[in-house]
């Protein structure tokens, strides 16, 4: 089990974590991520949880093991 979380004061609303991974984030109506789960509970979630931390430019998103 893992969780994820976003940093809204760093990120920089660029958009790759919703748009590479839409099965963990969305953008919402004021156009910032949102998390679709914050308990990862599959290997899979989780790999692409890391995944979009390492691709986000602001280093804005957070897997905690
Ligand atoms: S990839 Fe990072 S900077 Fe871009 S919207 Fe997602 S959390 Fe924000």
């Amino acid at each position: 089990m893992a969780k994820v979380r976003i940093d809204l004061d760093t990120c920089i609303r660029a958009g790759e974590c919703y748009y590479n991974h839409p099965e963990l984030f969305r953008m919402n109506d004021n156009g910032e991520p949102t998390l679709l789960a914050r308990e990862l509970d599959t290997p899979e979630l989780i790999r692409h949880a890391r995944e979009a931390a390492v691709v986000c430019p602001a280093s804005a998103i957070i897997v905690e093991e």
